[in-house]
Formats: structure tokens, sequence, C-alpha cells
């Protein structure tokens, strides 16, 4: 694929976008139409959302764990009422490309679903021309002792580690999963061995998460749906164990809302975005878990200053709209 060759590394210089990024969907849960630009940011910025639909004043919300608002079924971030669903696919395909600091404009309360994965928010980042470095050094939190949360059935633990890894494990009882389990080294494994991995719900809960208002947006197109013994996509899984590796994505997008680059050993187990917000906000609880290295400039927390959002639209993608297949 044409991001295959990506690879990151956690220090070194900052990156943004080369150029503005635009694409258009509908949202999984709200069923909303949506376009999503992406803008350059200077040094320092860190991500950053904006809700350009909220008249008259356009809302900031800082892509940071302290922004998380809901966790149920998609992370969703807020910020003075205002809030934005869904964000976890596109901060995944920003870790995985090694940005740190980029505007993004949403025109409605949730991010678009494309297909499902990160790929569409790759491929036009990459056909806009990738990434930059830039002036100053990239900033990065170290684990320095165990840190575990637990919820229910779910778990994680981080340890401390020269890299960033994520062992994530599944157990469903369900003939086309059982147990998978996936281990990605940041800078080792082919960020696309991961990106295209898509959500992925069962069909007995579709109609109960309708009823709840969620799930409006969802399709074969942008979600694998499993039967009782099987799955309805027509093409199948693209990987035998495509949905381990989709939560692996997962966490690596909830993960980019610390703010930093991160080196440090993730286990997961059943875990969802619950579970990713929870374990960062003990990360967070106690300095002496983690180490921040580098210059104090530039987390994501720290950074307001916003961009030319009326900057030319280069790499337009391909929309992904509601089609006829839907559960
Ligand atoms: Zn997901």
């Amino acid at each position: 694929m044409l991001y295959s060759c990506v690879v990151k590394k956690s220090s070194g210089p900052q990156h943004t976008l080369a150029a503005p990024v635009q694409l258009e969907g509908v949202g999984l849960h709200s069923g909303k139409p949506a376009r999503v630009r992406l803008f350059p940011a200077p040094a320092g910025h860190g991500i950053q959302f904006v809700r350009t639909d909220n008249i008259p004043a356009p809302v900031e919300i800082p892509a940071t764990y302290a922004h998380v608002v809901n966790t149920r079924l998609a992370t969703t971030l807020g910020n003075r009422g205002v809030t934005l669903s869904t964000v976890e696919h596109l901060l995944a395909a920003l870790a995985g490309l090694g940005v740190d600091n980029a505007r993004i404009e949403v025109d409605g309360p949730e991010m678009p679903i494309l297909d499902g994965s990160s790929a569409p928010f790759i491929q036009a980042i990459q056909q806009a021309g990738g990434t930059v470095s830039q002036s100053l050094q990239r900033v990065t939190l170290a684990l320095r002792r165990k840190v575990e949360v637990q919820l229910g059935d779910k778990w994680a633990v981080a340890e401390p580690s020269s890299r960033l890894e994520i062992h994530g494990s599944i157990e469903w009882d369900h003939p086309m999963i059982g147990r998978q389990e996936y281990h990605y080294v940041d800078g080792v494994t082919p960020f696309a061995a991961i990106a295209d991995s898509r959500t992925f719900c069962q069909l007995k809960d579709v109609e109960a998460m309708q009823r709840m208002g969620l799930a409006l947006g969802g399709t074969l197109e942008n979600a694998v749906v499993l039967s009782e013994d099987g799955i309805l996509n027509p093409g199948g899984l693209r990987h035998p164990d495509e949905l381990v590796r989709h939560k692996v994505l997962d966490a690596l997008g909830d993960f980019k809302l610390s703010g930093y680059a991160i080196q440090g050993y993730f286990r997961l187990h059943r875990s969802g975005h619950d579970v990713h917000s929870q374990l960062l906000k003990a990360i967070f609880a106690q300095p002496e878990n983690y180490e921040i290295i580098g210059s104090s400039v530039g987390s994501a927390s720290a950074g307001t200053q916003s961009v030319g959002s009326s900057a030319g639209r280069v790499g337009v993608s391909s929309a992904t709209g509601r089609l006829a297949a839907a559960f």
C-alpha cells in the first residue's frame, strides 16, 4: 500500500501535515454527514479539533484525555458543552504517521466513519504530500512504573519500555473469533498492518444500538458485522485477525490523547475506549508513573494557537456515504 513504507520514530523532530486535507462521509453512530478538514499547525501546537458548525463561534476541543466526555462505543471529546465523537481512527492515523501538530476542523458532531478504519485518512494525507518535520524536538512520555486498570473482565497494564508496544487480546465465543492476539511495535510493525482493520459489531446488537440512537450510519461498507456463526460482509475479512488488529488501532488512537509520543509496553485484554481512557488518567494521576522527555514546549494540552483555516484544499479524498446495504 501507499503508506506501507512509513516508519515513525518516537524521537527526533516534531512533524505536521505537508498540506491541508479534506474528507467527507457520515458518522457511524449519528448517521449525520460531516466534512473534516486537516490543516498543518506550528510546532508545539499539538492536535486540536474545532467544531466549525457551532455558530456564531467555532469551539476548539483539544485532543487530550482530559477532554474525553464519553467512551461508549467510541471516544467522544468535549469542551464547553460541545462534543465530537469517534475521533479515534483519525488519531490513530496521526499517531501512525507521526503527526504531532494539526488543526482538525469538523462541521458536525461526529467524525466521518469512512470505511471503518484509519486507511482513508492515511491515504488522503499521503496523497497531499504526507508530513514535514518541524523546528522543535518531539516530546515523549516514558512510563517509569507499572500502571494497571481493570473494569470487569476488561483490563490494561502499562509498563516501562524503550519503545511503544501494544499487545492486544480479545476473547469472544464466536466461531470467527475465539481468542485473538496481536503485538504491535511502533517503528517495527508496518503501520499498514493495522491501519486498514475495520470497526466491528454483532448483528444481534445492532437493533439495540439503533434503539439507543447509535450505529445509525452503520453499513456493511463501514463496519464488519458478525452474525451468529459468520460475518455478513460479502468481501470477508481483510485479515484473519482483523478484529484484534482493530482493537490495537483503537488503542493507538486513544493513547494519542496523552498529548505525547509514548514509550511504554501496553497489554490490553478485551479493552475498549473506556479502559484506554481510564488507563491514561491513572498514568497521569501519579507523577511517579512517568517522565516527560524533551522540551517543555510541545505538549498537546499546551497549544491553543490557531492556524489558517482559510488555507487551500489539497488532497480531497473520495467520500464514503451511507449505502443501501445497511444492516
Ligand atoms: Zn475503532
